[in-house]
């Protein structure tokens, strides 16, 4: 029958033609598509062997400690130092300063399968890329081998400060203000929260307003610095302890008279709010990677438990509405990853990839939760319970559409960009 439909609709020449190909040479046929078409779903043999690696590394290193790291909320040093000896907190730092100089999109693909493990754990050893992302797009050559240097020589950690107690969405809110002094150095005074990595970073790019004219311009308002950590006048608070992702460490950070010599000016006088917002499409595709990673974890957990679990004489698996329920997951991560991928490979092309890096970050962050929050559906009572896999991952998802811009950021940013096109 099939034979026949096919036989009806395909011309005889070219269902001998395909056959023989695919006969002969089923991957000359598809790299001959993908040099005429440019889309490629292959993975290539660096990120093929990298897979490898991580997937092994999360199997033996992070998995086993989760919980552990979750009840305690300790900062997970030990798999930081090992991860780091890997080349797993470098790939993302440029050659010629020292690291891997992988592409975005390797570093996201890289970035899942460390999130599949632990959110909180992947937290730690990723989240270098937020400082690192305004030096590595504006930094000078001597920031960056000093700044970048430190990163690949030791396994350390640096913390992107901007946020303070009273502006986080509204960023031109910021009030932490850099004054310059007699030497053409600056001083900081202020205050900054939900800082990661604070209590433990070696140094922090800062966010400061540097014009105290409340009528200028965002564009020529703030100044971005690297304030190393052991500066006097640099304190940091109390480790937070948060909802998820608990060894991931957040704290405030305060700033008295906190003096910086003015060769850690990052970019130019004023240009600051700039390259702070420039930085998230660098690090807006990882964010995204990171709740793939976690809401694949949720799908795989539900999906053993339901073939496991019976009810009414059959696997829960069987019954429609756990079906669906599955699929929905099984959407939103298959469409999200796609998402992740174009912004991170928009960026490796060098092209504008805010508007992407948006909608992977808040589709990414949204399917995260529904699948955190249906997989513990599936488990049923046991899904409310700790000793289960998924309520930490119900817990760890949240933070996923707050930082980073929230989810409601995120589609401003969308419909920004959207009208900005729209309208020429
Ligand atoms: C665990 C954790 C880690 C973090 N790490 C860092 C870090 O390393 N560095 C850093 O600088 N910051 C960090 N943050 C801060 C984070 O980026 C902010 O919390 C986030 O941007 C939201 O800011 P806010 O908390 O001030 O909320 P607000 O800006 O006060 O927002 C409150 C609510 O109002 C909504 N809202 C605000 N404005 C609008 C609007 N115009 N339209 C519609 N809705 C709006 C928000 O979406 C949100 O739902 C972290 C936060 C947490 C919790």
């Amino acid at each position: 029958m099939a034979m026949n439909l096919v036989r009806n609709v395909w011309p005889t020449n070219l269902i001998k033609s395909s056959s023989a190909i695919i006969n002969t040479s089923v991957n000359r046929f598809f790299s001959d598509i993908q040099s005429t078409s440019k889309i490629c779903f292959e993975l290539n043999d660096e990120q093929t062997s990298m897979i490898e690696m991580v997937e092994k590394f999360t199997r033996e290193e992070i998995i086993p400690n989760a919980n552990k790291y979750d009840k305690s909320g300790e900062f997970p040093w030990d798999i930081v130092k090992k991860a780091h000896k890997l080349g797993l907190m470098t790939h993302g730092i440029p050659v010629e300063y020292g690291g891997l100089g992988q592409s975005l999109l390797t570093h996201c693909i890289v970035g899942e399968k460390l999130a599949y493990g632990c959110t909180g754990i992947s937290s730690a050893v990723g989240n270098n890329i937020l400082p690192q992302a305004p030096i590595i797009l504006f930094g000078n050559d001597e920031q960056k081998k000093e700044y970048l240097g430190r990163c690949v020589a030791e396994p350390i950690v640096c913390a992107y400060a901007v946020t303070e107690p009273g502006a986080g969405s509204d960023v031109a809110a910021i009030q932490t203000q850099s004054v310059k002094n007699a030497d053409g150095d600056w001083v900081i005074n202020g205050q900054k929260m939900w800082i990661t990595n604070s209590g433990h970073a070696n140094w922090f790019f800062v966010l400061t307003r540097s014009n105290p004219d409340p009528k200028a311009k965002a564009s020529e308002a703030f100044t971005g610095f690297i304030v190393d950590a052991d500066t006097p006048g640099l304190t940091v608070g109390r480790k937070e302890w948060n909802m998820g992702q608990r060894c991931s460490d957040t704290r405030g950070v305060t700033f008295e008279n906190v003096v910086v010599p003015k060769k850690n000016l990052v970019g130019a006088e004023g240009k600051g709010f700039l390259l702070a917002m420039k930085a998230f499409d660098l690090t807006r595709p990882p964010v995204a990677c990171a709740a793939v990673g976690l809401a694949q974890r949720a799908l795989d957990e539900a999906t053993q438990y339901s073939l496991q679990r019976s009810s009414f004489g059959k696997p829960i698996a069987r019954h429609q509405a756990i079906q669906f329920m599955l699929s929905d997951m099984i959407m939103g991560i298959n469409t999200s990853r796609l998402a992740y991928m174009r912004a991170a490979y928009e960026f490796d092309q060098g092209r504008p990839n805010t508007y992407l890096a948006s909608i992977a970050k808040c589709l990414a962050g949204d399917v995260a939760n529904q699948c955190a929050t249906d997989a513990v559906q599936i488990f049923g009572g046991a899904g409310f319970n700790s000793e289960y896999p998924v309520e930490k991952l119900m817990r760890d998802a949240k933070i996923f559409q707050i930082y980073e811009g929230t989810a409601q950021i995120q589609r401003m940013i969308i419909a920004r960009e959207h009208f900005r096109q729209a309208m020429g």
